[in-house]
């Protein structure tokens, strides 16, 4: 197949993965015929923002239909159906079955469609808790237009003052600071002992810390046995601890599954973790079938290995992928997927890449971590904001393996900046060569790119190495070279005070032969201090990474 062809190409599904797969198959290739079957009322639409229009800060609604039928049809000649639900594929025949809904009087008829490549692009369901198996009245998920509907016509018809999330992954997160921006007191439950699990707990419990100091009460390592209902509305939640929250409104947010029922029916291989199986080309184990999206399981860019990644990002370049192949038999490659998110909590953002020190453990891969606290731009130019920036990497190469940033202004570029790294197979050595683009006003001459990557390239030339903010320091001789007001609002029992000011004069105190710790505020005073003590003889230095601000948070698990 070439150009020339003329391949009849359906799509079920229509948004991310599905309206990229159409457009790139008509750039490639103005003779394909290209359908468009979508179960629901739109196509296009920007499920990513609707937690923002139900807080309204995306006002307009219309904003979010980023595309219509009428425009698919006018500027690509692409046929959109939408309240057409493909019931069933038959590969033999190779058409599928359609239910076609007429939305006016409810009705239903069916039609059969015959396809030459078939792209499915069904993306992923959310998962209902089985606490609500009967969804109340007042119980919603926020995943399609409709969803988001309902649930602001309840808001705006009842009188609603206390909203529970069920579920802090991004989209619950997200829901609740839209719920605080509209005056509602909210409690998030998440059964996890940790909110966000992309991130590590240190980073997630700074996230919640913030949440708590807006005024929304995290409740983690609980979950809800029961909604307690009176006229079909759930008024309170019970939690498996015998806690019972009273609320207004439910907003359910406990994950997604891939939605392959289609595919699987059709005898189509699905893989161990539950998502249609593709080869690079986001070809099925039918090759005239593709499937992308949050349907699919990805290559992990690390690991090599498949699994679930139900971002827009992956989607939207999947369905590119399989939308040229589809339309003219060759494309580009997908490659490996990082897992590279983000999300805004209130003031703080928090974004990763790559893996978290849990998948490295689980998987049982040596890793070593670094954690720096840098400023956005450079701290001299005013509005500058902090933030938290940890690598990890590979103690015999230093590969990088992932990295997570929680703070303000500037998270989402130290992360894209070190996921580009990491798509290139890049290590610690590579990060710190980068040349960034730096003027005050937007980065520093040294970018906390590079600290974090210096700070671990020092860890594995041990000049110092580093330990982890949990370590036990007992048994080592712990150098303290905080301020003597740092000291007091956040002490270290058993720690010898030396500012590091003082060093120079009073290192002497030290014993050179005994296992050592500096330990300051972030990390990098510390490291002044190990270098000075390390110069001076002493054979076995080490730099607390993140320093007592990370540390303290630590403590708090
Ligand atoms: P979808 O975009 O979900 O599209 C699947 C479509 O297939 C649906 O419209 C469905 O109706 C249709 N369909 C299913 N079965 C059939 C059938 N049998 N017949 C016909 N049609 C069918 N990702 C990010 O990276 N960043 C974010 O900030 C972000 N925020 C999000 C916020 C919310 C509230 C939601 C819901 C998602 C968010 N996501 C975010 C996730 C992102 O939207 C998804 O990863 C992406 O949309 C997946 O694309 P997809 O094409 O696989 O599936």
């Amino acid at each position: 197949m070439d150009s020339n062809s003329k391949p009849r190409i359906v799509i079920v599904g229509g948004v991310a993965g599905g309206a990229s797969a159409a457009t790139r198959a008509r750039r490639v290739n103005a003779n394909a015929e290209i359908t468009i079957l979508e179960k629901g009322p739109a196509v296009s639409f920007a499920n990513c923002g609707l937690p923002y229009h139900v807080g309204g800060e995306i006002a307009d609604r219309a904003k979010l239909l980023v595309a219509t039928p009428e425009l698919f049809w006018n500027r690509f000649r692409i046929a959109v159906k939408t309240h057409h639900e493909v019931l069933a594929i038959d590969r033999s025949t190779q058409t599928v079955r359609v239910a076609c809904r007429n939305p006016s009087d409810g009705s239903t008829t069916e039609l059969v469609i015959p396809y030459d490549r078939l792209i499915l692009a069904t993306g992923a369901e959310p998962v209902r808790p089985p606490f609500a198996r009967e969804m109340p009245k007042n119980a919603f998920h926020l995943w399609t237009l409709s969803d988001m509907d309902h649930l602001m016509a309840y808001i705006a018809t009842h009188p609603v003052q206390r909203a529970l999330v069920i579920g802090a992954g991004f989209v619950g997160v997200e829901v609740v600071e839209q719920f605080h921006r509209r005056g509602l007191h909210v409690d998030l439950v998440e059964r996890n002992p940790q909110i966000l699990t992309r991130l590590d707990p240190i980073f997630a419990k700074i996230v919640s810390q913030h949440m708590e100091s807006k005024g929304v009460r995290v409740l983690t390592a609980e979950s809800v046995a029961s909604l307690e209902l009176h006229d079909g509305q759930a008024v309170a939640a019970v939690l498996e601890s015998g806690k019972r929250l009273e609320t207004d409104l439910v907003v359910i947010g406990a994950g997604v599954r891939p939605r392959t029922a289609l595919a699987s029916a059709a005898g189509i291989t699905i893989g161990p973790m539950g998502g249609v199986t593709v080869n690079d080309c986001m070809q099925t184990s039918d090759p005239a079938i593709y499937a992308v999206g949050d349907a699919v399981e990805y290559t992990h860019a690390v690991t090599g290995k498949k699994g679930l990644n139900p971002l827009a990002g992956p989607a939207n370049r999947s369905g590119r992928i399989a939308g040229e192949h589809a339309a003219r038999g060759s494309s580009q490659t997908m490659g490996g997927v990082l897992g590279t998110s983000i999300v805004r909590v209130f003031e703080v953002t928090a974004a990763s890449t790559g893996l978290n020190e849990q998948q490295l453990t689980r998987s049982a891969t040596p890793f070593r971590t670094a954690i720096v606290q840098a400023a956005s731009h450079a701290s001299y130019f005013p509005g500058a904001e902090s933030m938290q920036l940890k690598l990890l990497y590979t103690p015999d190469n230093g590969r990088i393996l992932g990295a997570q940033a929680v703070g303000g202004e500037g998270v989402d570029k130290r992360i894209d900046v070190i996921a580009t790294a990491m798509a290139f197979r890049g290590t610690i050595y590579d990060l710190a060569k980068l040349d960034l683009a730096y003027a005050p006003p937007y980065g520093s001459a040294k970018d906390p790119v590079h600290m974090v990557a210096f700070t671990a390239i020092n860890d594995l030339s041990e000049t110092p190495k580093l330990l982890t903010p949990d370590s036990d320091l007992s048994g080592l001789q712990v150098v303290d070279v905080r301020t003597e007001r740092e000291r007091h609002q956040l002490p270290l029992e058993g720690a010898i005070a030396i500012e590091v000011d003082a060093l120079a004069e009073r290192w002497q105190e030290l014993d050179p032969a005994k296992p050592t710790v500096v330990v300051c505020h972030s990390g990098k005073r510390a490291h002044i201090g190990a270098c000075w003590l390390a110069s001076k003889g002493f054979r076995d230095v080490a730099n607390l990474t993140g320093g007592m601000s990370i540390r303290a948070v630590s403590r708090s698990l």
